[in-house]
This record gives C-alpha cells, sequence and structure tokens, in this order.
C-alpha cells in the first residue's frame, strides 16, 4: 500500500528546484546584460574621447597652419605693394633698402620682426624692435640657413615684370628655436619679386619676418579653434595631453603644442550617469519583480502538486495514505467481507500534547513529529493492516482478519510506541494517544457507522483518561448521543418553556402530613423522553445555561407552589448559581415577581457553595435569611467537612444524603452514622430531614432518632404539580379543610 507512495515521492521538490535553476539562470542572463551594457557605455564613452581628440588635433593643427599660411600672406601681399621694388630700383641698393624697410615697417605690425638678408647672410635692414637680431646678425643668418637647408626646392630662378604677381609661392616659413623661444619664421626671396640687376645686386635676398609663439597667440588660437589651453611644450606631451610637433627645417621637433583635450564621453557620461543608473535599478526592478512572479509560480506549481499528491490519496507530509485513501480502502474492504466474511477493525488514533509541541517547538518540528509517528505506527501493524493520516493528529488503522483480542494487543502496542519518547530535532519530546476501536460486523458494517463508533470509542478512552483504548460499546453511543443532544438542545428548550418540574414531598416524620415538596426539574424530550436532571444539569453548567435554566425553575415553581399554602416549596440552588453577585437579587424579585412567600421557600445548599469563598457565601445566607427564606445542607455528610459548615454558617435544615440509607442494611458503620447526624443537627437546632427513605425499616429507624421531616419512594417520588393538588386533596372542594385538618 505504501509503496507506489513512495515512489512518487522523489518528485516532491523538483518545482522548488527548478524554480531555483530559472532563478540562477535569469541571474546570470541579468548579470551579464548588465555587464554587456557597461562595456558598450564604456566603448562609447572611449571613442566619443577618441574622435573628439582626434578632431581637436586636426584642429589644432589647421589652426596652426593657418596661422603660418596668415603669415605667408602678409609678408606677400607687402612685398607686392611695390614699395619694396620700387626702393630696389635706386642705385645705391642698400640705402634704398633701408629706406623701403623704413616705409613697410609700420605695416609689419603683425610680426614681432623682420629683416632683410642676402643669401650670404649680411643683414640689409632691419627693424628697430628686432635691433637685436640684427645685431646678432649671424644668429639671423643661421635661421636663414637652416631655412634653406630645409626648404631645398626653394624656388631661386628669377621672375619677371608681368609675371610677378602670380609667383606669390615664394615664401616658405619654417619653425625655429631661438634660445627659449619658438619662433615662427616668414621668408619671402625678394628676387622673384624685384627683376635685380646682376650689377646692383649680385645676391639673392630675402624679406624674413618672424614671430614668438606667444601665450597670447595661442590663447587666441584656443579661442578661435575651441581647443582648451593650447600651448608650448619642449617635451613631448604625456598620455592625457595631445600634442602636435613643431618641426623645423631639418625636421626635428623644435617644440610640441600641447592642449587639454576635450573629453566628450566623459562629459556625456557624467550627465547620463543618472539616467544609466536609472536604467539598471529599472532592469534590477523587473528582475526581482520576475523573480517574484516565478517564486509564486513555482509555489502554485507546488501546491498543485501537492493537491495532485492528495488526489492521488496521499498525505504529503506523512506519505500515509491520506484520509480519502483510508476511507477507499475501508469501503474495498468492507465489500470484501460480505464475501469472505472475516473480521475487520476500524481504530482511530489521535495524538496527545501533539499541539503543545507544534505550538512550542515550531511547525517543523510538528511535522518531523508526525513522520515519526507515522513511522512508529507502521512499525506496530501487522500485515494486513493499513495506516493512514485522517487528520491534523489523527490516525486510522484498518485491520483485517481482526479478533477483540488482537485488537487488544495491536491497541496495546501502539500505545507503548507512542509513549515512548521521541526525539525530534534534538530535543526529547514525550507525547501520549488516545485509541477507539469499532469491530466490523460486530458493531456495524458500514463505513460511516463504524468510523462514527470508533469515534465514540475514542471519545470514551479520551474522557476516562488518556492513553488508553476502548472498544466501542453500545451504552457508550446513547450517553455521548445524550451529552452531545444536551449541547445542542437545552439552551432552545429553556427558551420555549420546553422543561417541567416534579415534586417529591417531605413529610412529617410519622408520614401522615405533608410538610413540604421538592421541586425537581425535567426534561420531556421528544425524542429521548423523560431525561433526568443528573444528565443536564452539569452540561448546562459547563454551557453556561445555569443561570437561565435556575431562574425558570424558580419562578415555575413559585408560580405552582402559590396554591400550596402551608406546604413548605423547596428548590435547588446551583453552585455556580449561588456565587453569581446578583444571586439574592435575582430570588427576591422571582419572589416578587410571582407574589410568593418568602417564608414559604426555603433553598437547598450543597457545601460546593460555601468552599470557594465562605465570607461571600456567609453573607449572601444572611442576607437571603434576612429577607425570610430558609437554607438546608443538601446531601448532608457526603462533603469534606460538614460540622464546620453547620456551626459557621445560618441553615434551618440538614437533609441527610439517601446514600447513608442505601448502604444501613449492609453495614452498620451507616446507621452510627446516620444516628450522629441526626443528634447533631437536633443538638445545633436545626431541622433534620432524611432523603431516599425507601423502606418501611428505615422509616422506623428514622424515627426513633428523631428526625423531624423524611423524603423518600417509600412516601412518593417526584410527581407532576396536579399529582401533588391530588395528593393535597385540592382537587377536591375540602381540600382546604383536610390540610388544615
Ligand atoms: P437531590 O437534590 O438530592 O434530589 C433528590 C434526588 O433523589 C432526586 O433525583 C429524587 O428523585 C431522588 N430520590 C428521592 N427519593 C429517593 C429514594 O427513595 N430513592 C432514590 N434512589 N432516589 C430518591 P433527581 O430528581 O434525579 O435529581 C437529581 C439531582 O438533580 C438532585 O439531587 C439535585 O441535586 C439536582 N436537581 C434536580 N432539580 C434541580 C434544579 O431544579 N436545580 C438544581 N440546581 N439542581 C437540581
Ligand atoms: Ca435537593
Ligand atoms: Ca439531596
Amino acid at each position: 500500500m505504501l509503496q507506489p507512495f513512495a515512489a512518487k515521492m522523489t518528485n516532491a521538490g523538483s518545482s522548488a528546484r527548478m524554480f531555483a535553476s530559472t532563478v540562477v539562470t535569469l541571474g546570470c542572463a541579468f548579470l551579464l546584460l548588465m555587464a554587456a551594457g557597461i562595456g558598450v557605455v564604456i566603448a562609447i564613452t572611449r571613442e566619443a574621447n577618441r574622435l573628439e581628440a582626434q578632431r581637436q588635433a586636426e584642429r589644432v593643427e589647421t589652426a596652426f597652419n593657418a596661422q603660418i599660411r596668415l603669415n605667408e600672406l602678409r609678408l606677400q601681399s607687402l612685398t607686392a605693394t611695390g614699395e619694396l621694388p620700387d626702393a630696389l630700383q635706386e642705385d645705391d641698393p642698400k640705402v634704398a633698402l633701408q629706406a623701403a624697410f623704413k616705409r613697410l615697417r609700420g605695416q609689419l605690425v603683425d610680426f614681432d620682426g623682420a629683416y632683410i638678408a642676402s643669401a650670404r647672410g649680411i643683414v640689409l635692414a632691419g627693424t628697430e624692435t628686432d635691433t637685436q637680431l640684427v645685431r646678432s646678425g649671424a644668429e639671423g643668418l643661421r635661421h636663414l640657413e637652416a631655412f634653406l637647408r630645409g626648404a631645398k626646392e626653394f624656388p631661386v630662378s628669377v621672375a619677371v615684370g608681368e609675371e610677378l604677381l602670380p609667383q606669390f609661392g615664394t615664401t616658405r616659413s619654417t619653425i625655429v628655436r631661438d634660445g627659449d623661444e619658438t619662433l615662427m619664421l616668414t621668408v619671402v626671396d625678394l628676387s622673384r619679386v624685384v627683376p635685380f640687376s646682376a650689377a646692383s645686386m649680385p645676391e639673392t635676398l630675402f624679406l624674413i619676418a618672424y614671430r614668438h609663439i606667444s601665450t597670447s597667440l595661442l590663447a587666441e588660437l584656443s579661442d578661435r579653434y575651441r581647443v582648451a589651453d593650447i600651448r608650448l611644450v619642449s617635451a613631448q606631451p604625456g598620455d592625457r595631453l595631445n600634442g602636435l610637433a613643431l618641426r623645423g627645417p631639418d625636421g626635428t621637433a623644435s617644440g610640441w603644442l600641447s592642449w587639454t583635450p576635450a573629453r566628450p564621453g566623459d562629459v556625456m557620461l557624467h550627465r547620463f550617469l543618472w539616467a544609466l543608473i536609472a536604467v539598471a535599478l529599472l532592469f534590477s526592478a523587473i528582475f526581482i519583480f520576475v523573480v517574484q512572479r516565478l517564486r509564486a509560480a513555482a509555489g502554485q506549481i507546488e501546491l498543485r502538486e501537492r493537491q495532485i499528491q492528495r488526489l492521488a490519496g496521499q498525505d504529503e507530509l506523512s506519505l500515509l495514505p491520506n484520509r480519502r485513501s483510508f476511507d477507499l480502502t475501508l469501503d474495498q474492504t468492507l465489500a470484501d467481507l460480505q464475501r469472505d466474511g472475516q473480521g475487520l477493525a476500524v481504530m482511530l488514533i489521535d495524538l496527545d500534547r501533539f499541539k503543545a509541541v507544534n505550538d512550542t517547538y515550531g511547525h517543523t518540528a510538528g511535522d518531523e513529529l508526525i513522520r515519526q509517528v507515522a513511522a512508529r505506527l507502521v512499525s506496530a501493524t501487522q500485515a494486513g493492516g493499513t495506516v493512514a493520516r485522517i487528520g491534523g493528529d489523527e490516525f486510522g488503522i484498518i485491520q483485517t482478519q481482526a479478533t477483540p483480542a488482537g485488537c487488544t494487543a495491536l491497541a496495546e502496542r501502539i500505545l507503548a510506541r507512542l509513549t515512548e519518547p521521541f526525539i525530534v530535532m534534538g530535543i526529547e519530546v514525550t507525547i501520549g494517544c488516545s485509541i477507539g476501536i469499532a469491530m466490523a460486523p460486530r458493531d456495524g458494517k458500514d463505513r460511516e457507522m463504524l468510523l462514527r463508533l470508533a469515534d465514540t470509542a475514542l471519545y470514551q478512552s479520551k474522557n476516562s483518561g488518556r492513553n488508553r483504548f476502548a472498544f466501542f460499546e453500545t451504552q457508550m453511543n446513547r450517553s455521548l448521543q445524550l451529552k452531545r443532544m444536551v449541547e445542542d438542545d437545552l439552551r432552545r428548550a429553556i427558551e420555549n418553556d420546553e422543561l417541567t418540574l416534579h415534586y417529591q414531598p417531605q413529610v412529617s416524620v410519622d408520614g401522615s402530613t405533608v410538610v413540604g415538596v421538592e421541586a425537581l426539574v425535567r426534561w420531556p424530550h421528544p425524542v429521548h423522553g423523560m431525561i433526568p436532571p443528573s444528565d443536564f444539569i452539569a452540561i448546562a453548567e459547563e454551557r453556561g445555561l445555569i443561570m437561565p435554566l435556575s431562574e425558570w425553575v424558580l419562578r415555575r415553581a413559585c408560580i405552582e407552589a402559590r396554591r400550596w399554602s402551608g406546604v413548605r416549596l423547596a428548590v435547588n440552588v446551583s453552585p455556580i448559581q449561588f456565587r453569581h453577585k446578583d444571586f439574592v437579587a435575582n430570588v427576591i424579585r422571582i419572589i416578587e415577581e410571582t407574589d410568593f412567600d418568602p417564608a414559604q421557600l426555603e433553598l437547598e445548599l450543597t457545601e460546593g457553595v460555601l468552599i470557594e469563598d465562605a465570607d461571600a457565601a456567609e453573607t449572601a445566607m444572611m442576607d437571603i435569611r434576612a429577607h425570610g427564606v430558609g437554607l438546608a445542607l443538601d446531601d448532608f455528610g457526603t462533603g469534606y467537612s460538614s460540622l464546620i459548615y453547620l456551626r459557621r454558617f445560618a441553615f434551618d435544615k440538614i437533609k441527610i444524603d439517601r446514600s447513608f440509607l442505601e448502604y444501613m442494611e449492609a453495614t452498620g458503620e451507616s446507621a452510627i452514622l446516620v444516628h450522629s447526624m441526626a443528634h447533631l443537627g437536633r443538638a445545633l437546632g436545626l431541622r433534620v430531614c432524611a432523603e431516599g427513605v425507601e423502606t418501611a425499616e428505615q422509616h422506623r429507624f428514622l424515627q426513633a432518632i428523631g428526625c423531624h421531616e423524611l423524603q423518600g419512594f417509600l412516601f412518593s417520588k417526584a410527581v407532576p404539580a396536579h399529582e401533588i393538588d391530588r395528593l393535597l386533596g385540592l382537587d377536591n372542594p375540602f381540600a382546604e379543610v383536610l390540610i388544615a385538618a
């Protein structure tokens, strides 16, 4: 029976594993995606930086070249104005050159200096500002020589007349170092401009102008070409700085232009960092959301797996058959029983203190305990037995080929196994169990009946103390049914006035006169017949119905007994009712409402009312007596310390319990007790009543020892009110007269 379920178990938890692996996969995918995203962003940033750096380098180069071009154009346009050519027509070229240069000077403001030199390096004329340069002519020549060396293709051929202007390409520029300074040097070959006569100027002449690469010039370039902080450095700039080599005529770098590169990628990254973070957060949120949805889905799948297991008849925790499967098996076994006629037993096992373990150590411990209990039950059950978990801490066993002796042995085995301590999660716990057994076909033949009867037996074994088993017995069923019925119906019965009162006469000691009646409640039930108070008073007390019940009794008794004037009415008081704070007030109210004479009423209390709070009881009793109501101590002699109460509390009467009379004939001891009780009562000035008088012998004895009143079947059982009427002769017109007599 257990085998197929065990096999199926391997499926359990697969959805959990699936969920875990899906989450891992998703997590990896998510991380990869994030990494890829970050990679792309970094690449874009780098590329943007690189492109812009390249573009800036191009711009700086362009800017610098443009500056040089500008210098060249300026110088060319100067030489083309005609002033210089004119001067060169003079006889003394040197004088003429100086004069012409003087005139040019005003137009050389863009340059820091200029001079005219011969190819041999002789300075023929120069700016005043450049006196130093002129003075150090050799230096100037070095520039020139360097320049000429570098510019091999420099055109030296002489152009003529009208072809002057198109020959403007005779200008060259270069960069040279001059001490700490770096100069942009621009040279015009004057022989292309002026047609010298060989006689007047045998050498080729050059106009040389220069410009310092100054901070202001660079600032201007920076500004114009939007390249931050262009500056001149002597060494090659570092990684983070871009540079442009300024090469002299010999091709060696005579300096570097450097600047702080714009990093648009970085700027963009900064600007969009928040957006990126937001995107990352969004992705994370989506990831978490997806994981949660997945988890919920996995939960659903697991739940469905369990449902499937349940439908398949297995309890997912204990791996035993579940309730459904148990029922099916029982039906099947009962059907087989019809054919082979062998006995079958249904056992219900209910664990004690399981809830305590669950509450104290948690559900995991509870689950573990259930598994262990299941294992012990399986091991205790013989072949042919089916163990199932049919409720939280309830198990059921179907035992085929069962005999009462076999069942007793099995139940004892189970009790022994389950009362041994369990080790649950390292903790030793002890539980117990109660077992109820019903047998087929002896007790019943169908499933529902057997289960109900086994449950009744279980209930019984629980009620008679735990760690027991009980076979179902017919009478069990009745009392249990009754208890359940009372629990269900009593409130309605009180409300609907379905109860009734019987009255038992109390007679004078010679048995001749009815001196009182005791009201005793009855419940004529449409199905269960007349139900005695012993069957429902205790339940009424348990269920909080004793107050309405007692009030109903007192009211009804007062109304009915009003017509029995001269006859005392005794009414029983339950301890719970007596302890109620409004007890006295309620009694008085009902007496008044029913217009009953308080002196005619006698309340019967038991010791139970006095034990719990003696002071309060005393107060209530004094109060009630002050209103003229009498008090009797009921069931006298059965309590623990009747004598003490008798001394302390103000009773009018004691009622010697009927159990003393019951055993009086058998043991002489009882007679002595009854004798001393009666004696004591009389000594304390109380009326003494004996209950349960059934025989003439008892009557004689009680009369002899001096009892005042008697009550018992010998005189009358409790009877309906109209019977009391008859007894008192109230149903005949002379009744009043008779009683008086
Ligand atoms: P109790 O107060 O001791 O009432 C006397 C019981 O003894 C009655 O049983 C009565 O029928 C029974 N009895 C009387 N004479 C004899 C006899 O000669 N031989 C035997 N064997 N029994 C006799 P009942 O009516 O079943 O009442 C049982 C108990 O239920 C009462 O005991 C009383 O404690 C309680 N009870 C009855 N009616 C009420 C009620 O209205 N209120 C409260 N609180 N309790 C009530
Ligand atoms: Ca009584
Ligand atoms: Ca009694």
